[in-house]
């Protein structure tokens, strides 16, 4: 008889998006007239830059053609962009040990996320910030890690909480009580970054502990100030202890495009049981080869076009936009008097009014009263209850409109 994987009945019904989206429903339904600005937005709302259009238009065309057809890819993805990724991301930017050959091209950072853990043994403890990006909780569920759920938390998985009190930066666990522990900075959903001295921190604890540092910088177009890392590798000794996640999706507008990378250097060393050395590179590749064929070509050749001056300038300019709506919503919640996280080097803001309201009830009254949306901070962990997310990814004209219903309300 076939049994299918028990741990899928431990996981809980993801209900956060499809809650926010019912009750906007609802709310539409009885209020047809309502005027509802998306404030909850995590997607992009631009459309892709004409240099990324024309080079997918021109991978199309060699499709068509004997000689310029491309078939299976490597699995690694194509040098072309793995180049573009090692000069552009990397090198340039002052780190000069990480190479092409360490960096795997994949169809986003949620799949790469979700699948890391096939690189992770069976009985070791996961550390995750709380409120977290729910993938890296969700993957290690289905994993057989995170034990048994009670009150909202996993009995196996350590939760770092992040609150107004420690300015919802993650503190240091004790020596020795995780082997594995996943960092997202700029963070969503807080907004917060790291400085290069804190990051350092993490960097000698799984150094120290001979832990992995699962670094998601999804996030790090939207870094502006000097001293926060864009890439852990910045870091020295994150090359022994650290593989790191990006996303063309939020930098790129690729939300729909489908195209990450993950860093793994050659030289991230750890011991299987036997005593034998274990290269995460080298597993990562076996894995990959084994489960993966290759993000698509076309999308591929529209990645690479990013690295290009005009690539370069369109996202700069984008992200540009974003950043303003965020720090727009960012000065007109701190004006009302709120705590307020995120909205400088991050697209997201982080905030929580004044009084006890739970993260629903803030949702429900921003809703009724402004007809603004957003993402009720409880779905994002139990430290989360209270606060509410926005972004920057509508309209500058909505955003605007926003602020002013949020000012006058
Ligand atoms: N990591 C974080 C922190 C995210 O917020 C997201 C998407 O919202 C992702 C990863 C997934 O990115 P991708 O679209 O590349 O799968």
């Amino acid at each position: 008889m076939f049994r299918p994987n028990d741990n899928f009945n431990l996981l809980p019904e993801s209900y956060l998006f499809s809650e926010v989206a019912k009750r906007i429903r609802e709310f539409r339904a009885d209020h047809p007239d309502a005027d509802i600005i998306r404030m909850d937005i995590g997607d992009v709302s631009l459309p892709l830059p004409e240099c990324i259009i024309k080079a997918m238009h021109k991978a199309v065309d060699d499709q068509a053609s004997q000689a310029t057809f491309h078939g299976y890819g490597p699995e690694q993805g194509y040098s072309f962009l793995r180049d573009s990724i090692a000069e552009w991301d990397y090198n340039k930017r002052g780190i000069a040990h990480i190479t092409a050959d360490d960096i795997f091209i994949s169809d986003g950072a949620k799949s790469d996320i979700g699948n890391i853990g096939d690189l992770f043994g069976k009985n070791i403890r996961v550390a995750v910030t709380d409120p977290v990006y729910p993938v890296y909780v969700d993957s290690n569920v289905i994993d057989g890690r995170a034990g048994i759920l009670s009150d909202g938390r996993w009995s196996n998985i350590l939760y770092l909480e992040c609150t107004a009190e420690n300015g919802f930066r993650p503190l240091l666990p004790a020596d020795g009580i995780c082997e594995v522990i996943y960092l997202c900075f700029p963070n969503n959903p807080t907004g917060t970054t790291s400085t290069k001295d804190e990051l350092r921190k993490w960097v000698e604890y799984a150094l120290r502990n001979e832990a992995l540092i699962i670094y998601d910088s999804a996030y790090e177009a939207y870094i502006t100030s000097d001293n926060v890392p864009r890439s852990i590798f910045e870091i020295e000794g994150a090359e022994h202890c650290a593989i790191e996640v990006r996303s063309f999706s939020k930098t790129a507008g690729f939300t729909g495009m489908r195209c990450g990378y993950t860093v793994v250097p050659r030289t991230l060393k750890y011991r299987f049981s036997d005593g034998k050395t274990a290269s995460l590179h080298d597993m990562w590749n076996r894995r990959q080869c084994t489960k993966f064929n290759g993000a698509s070509y076309i999308v591929q050749r529209g990645a690479a076009a990013l690295y290009t001056p005009e690539g370069r300038e369109a996202i700069a300019h984008n992200v540009g936009l974003y950043m303003k709506n965020a720090h727009t919503l960012r000065e007109a919640l701190l004006a009302k008097g709120y705590i307020v996280a995120g909205g400088v080097d991050s697209p997201y803001v982080w905030f929580k009014t004044p009084g006890c309201k739970t993260s629903w009830q803030l949702f429900e009254q921003l809703l009724h009263d402004a007809h603004i949306t957003s993402t009720p901070g409880a779905g994002f962990g139990k430290a989360g209850e209270g606060y509410l997310r926005f972004t920057g990814f509508n309209s500058e004209e909505n955003t605007i409109e926003a602020v002013k219903r949020i000012t006058n309300c």
